[in-house]
């Protein structure tokens, strides 16, 4: 089915490209509005359906279900996106009122030929879709890498208040690592972030991506050419 990626499209559906942006963008809200309600795909937590739905701007879905098990959730994704041969970053948005998982998306940047089509924004446009509303003031975003210039955008343009992210990124990272995006008090929403939760595992995905792709052909045989 279209949501086993956790994206919108599989791989498998790399032969066609040329819709395959179109496709996406259309599939979007509707895949956004069947997901929270589709019990066999997502995991449950016992604090979920405790978590205060009359505090909007609470943190409480945190305090039984940690950011670790939401970052579990978006080093899923981003497992999917190493299978898929794209760059593994992962990420999911909660409901924070109702500690719910509205979004989930892995970088699609190969398969849609779109240089947008990272994690956090494709979770964004979900996002967005299941609210009706382009303001994520209700939403935390989990992400496993830190958030490039456009995504940290994104965020802020999105005024999301809390961001979760794993590994820092010191090629592109936008919160600290080259810029200082989010963190930027010139911007008119200054999101709290909390990095480093399950680096190692988010490191460990990113080296094995970029180790294959520096080994050359094998020609069938195993291991690198000697
Ligand atoms: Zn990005």
């Amino acid at each position: 089915m279209g949501v086993r990626g956790g994206g919108f499209l599989e791989a498998g559906d790399g032969d066609e490209r040329g819709r395959g942006k179109a496709r996406a963008r259309v599939n979007a809200p509707k895949l956004a509005l069947i997901r929270p309600a589709s019990a066999g795909i997502l995991p449950t937590f016992p604090s979920w359906s405790r978590a205060s739905a009359l505090d909007p701007n609470s943190f409480s879905f945190l305090e039984r279900s940690s950011p670790e098990n939401f970052l579990d959730l978006a080093l899923k994704e981003a497992q999917r996106a190493l299978e898929a041969d794209e760059v593994p970053v992962g990420a999911v948005i909660v409901d924070m009122p109702t500690g719910r998982v509205i979004a989930r998306a892995h970088n699609q940047r190969e398969l849609l030929q779109d240089p947008t089509a990272h994690a956090e924004v494709v979770a964004i446009t979900q996002a967005a879709a299941h609210y009706g509303s382009w303001r994520l003031t209700q939403a935390a975003l989990f992400v496993t890498l830190e958030p490039c210039i456009m995504c940290a955008g994104a965020i802020v343009l999105a005024r999301i208040p809390k961001v979760y992210y794993s590994a820092d990124d010191p090629k592109a990272g936008a919160y600290r690592s080259v810029f200082e995006i989010l963190a930027n008090s010139k911007n008119n929403h200054v999101p709290e972030v909390l990095a480093g939760i399950k680096a190692a595992e988010s490191g460990e995905l990113l080296r094995e991506f970029f180790r294959k792709k520096r080994l050359p052909p094998t020609n069938g045989r195993k291991g690198p050419p000697g």
